[in-house]
């Protein structure tokens, strides 16, 4: 043993639970590991997903069987923003393999025509250009996020499984620590470890830091009666839902005018004065997107659809529709041909500019944290912050 290797600290490889394989969660795990190389306590990170794909980043498609082409939705988020200098830097790599594209869109405000005989009124309101850039994935929404999940080199992503209440379980001393591995913690820290349990009741561990990045609703739930720290916190951000309409038609040539690239002025994005609409996405007309078949997808309002949160899908659908076609004003010839409808529980955080922002909450006896978009901004620029002060409070107590 050489004299460096007598005064070296001992490494400490922290087991760690992310609940949530979302972006706030495949961004934790990609900086924790970065923050490790540093320091050399390669960290041992498990990503538990209820689902099989990655959160509110989500794409659909659909192919057409004669032409072999597909419509595609992004259905979750559409775009995202990069307003820090540190989130610029660190999206630069995939703007560079082109996998990220700034979107230049062309927005419009539309106005829906009272009835079917008129047209809607679109007006020119803003391109997004770089000064205020907007970016999407390529060639799907999902497709950043599979690159994020792919890097990971000391991570293990367990899809499919929906980790438990912690109330249902106390937070405990690992009975079969060895002896080795209670003197390495105590080095560190408590040997305190919390085992996660699915929801069939079988065991997915024990971890020294267990970092929650369920959307608030979901969140609450999970550490409810968990003797979390912080647990009042967690109530206070409200999320509201969104339904989101996807349409596609068989060829441009059967679009309605409104969408067939022809007006003045042409428009890629429309905001809504709507009372259930918000925003219509065009996605052939998006970056790298010139492939698919003409492929729409449409937000209603969050306040519209919370209201609605627990109505009928079908009927939800309907009410989507008649408001999408007076917007867009289609008639038999011009009607979709794809129509689909999903609804988000917990969309949008509702940001309230005069309160603080909340951040992360940490419960530093137990070494919890509860995390996610909702504890910002709620947007996927805020996914990037809450990992950021999140490596940051477990780095700091090693
Ligand atoms: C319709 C819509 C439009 C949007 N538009 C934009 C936009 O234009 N720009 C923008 O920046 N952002 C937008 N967003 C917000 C953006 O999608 C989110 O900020 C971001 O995806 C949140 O990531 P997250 O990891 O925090 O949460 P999520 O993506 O919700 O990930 C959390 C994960 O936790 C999992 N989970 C929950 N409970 C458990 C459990 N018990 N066990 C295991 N796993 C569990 C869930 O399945 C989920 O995958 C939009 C969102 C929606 C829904």
């Amino acid at each position: 043993m050489t004299d460096h290797a007598l005064c070296s600290p001992v490494l400490f490889a922290p087991k760690i639970a992310i609940i949530g394989g979302g972006l706030t969660g495949l961004l934790t795990a990609t900086l924790l590991e970065r923050a490790s190389n540093q320091t050399g306590n390669t960290p041992q990170i498990t990503i538990f997903e209820k689902s099989r794909s990655v959160g509110r980043l989500a794409t659909r498609y659909r192919s057409d069987s004669e032409t072999g082409k597909n419509w595609q939705w992004s259905f979750g988020a559409q775009f995202f923003t990069a307003k820090t200098a540190d989130f610029q830097q660190f999206i630069a790599p995939w703007l560079d393999t082109g996998l990220l594209q700034p979107w230049c869109a062309e927005v419009v405000e539309l106005t829906p025509a009272s009835n079917n005989e008129q047209s809607p009124n679109i007006q020119s309101k803003e391109q997004w250009d770089a000064v205020h850039a907007r970016y999407i994935s390529k060639p799907k929404m999902t497709s950043w996020g599979r690159e994020l999940a792919a890097a990971l080199k000391h991570t293990t992503i367990v899809f499919k499984t929906r980790v438990a209440p912690l109330a249902q379980y106390l937070h405990h001393q690992n009975p079969q620590q060895s002896q080795h591995q209670i003197q390495n913690q105590t080095h560190n820290q408590d040997s305190k470890q919390t085992e996660l349990f699915d929801e069939t009741g079988a065991s997915l561990g024990w971890f020294d830091w267990v970092i929650c990045t369920a959307p608030n609703g979901q969140a609450v739930e999970l550490m409810a009666d968990s003797g979390f720290a912080q647990q009042e916190k967690i109530t206070k951000p409200q999320m509201q839902a969104c339904y989101t309409l996807m349409l596609g038609w068989d060829d441009v040539q059967k679009l309605p005018e409104t969408l067939k690239g022809q007006l003045t002025p042409q428009w890629d994005v429309a905001y809504l004065n709507s009372t259930i609409l918000d925003r219509i996405f065009i996605e052939h007309q998006k970056p790298a997107h010139g492939e698919l078949l003409p492929s729409v997808t449409i937000h209603a309002r969050n306040d519209w659809s919370e209201s609605h949160v627990d109505d009928d899908i079908e009927l939800v659908k309907e009410q989507l529709l008649q408001a999408a076609k007076q917007a867009l004003n289609w008639n038999e010839d011009s009607a979709p041909s794809q129509i689909d409808c999903h609804r988000w529980r917990y969309a949008a955080t509702i940001v309230n500019k005069d309160t603080e922002e909340l951040g992360i909450l940490i419960d530093a006896t137990k070494q919890w944290i509860v995390s996610g978009d909702w504890c910002a901004k709620g947007n996927i620029e805020s996914c990037y912050r809450m990992a950021q002060q999140t490596v940051k409070a477990i780095m700091q107590t090693q």
